[in-house]
């Protein structure tokens, strides 16, 4: 299990969401964000994450809610 914050360099995560993480798209995030609100799954393109340089260090729910639990 990867705790994000506990001393994983900025390398070792882009690693990481490199190998596991679906909005990974050539070092850039699709921005495809989740989560589940009374059994149903929301999906929306966050303008946050999207079309931009991969940002698993700053605080990315869906690496820290989907992507590592997954691994
Ligand atoms: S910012 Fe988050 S969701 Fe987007 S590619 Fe990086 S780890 Fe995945």
């Amino acid at each position: 299990m990867v705790v994000v914050g506990s001393g994983k360099s900025k390398s070792k995560l882009l690693e990481l969401a490199r190998k596991n993480c679906a909005n990974w798209d050539n070092g850039k995030c699709i921005g495809c964000m989740m989560k589940t609100e009374d059994k149903v799954i929301i999906f929306r393109i966050s303008g946050r994450f999207a079309n931009k340089p991969c940002q698993v260090n700053k605080k990315c729910e869906y690496f820290e809610n989907v992507v590592i639990n997954g691994t």
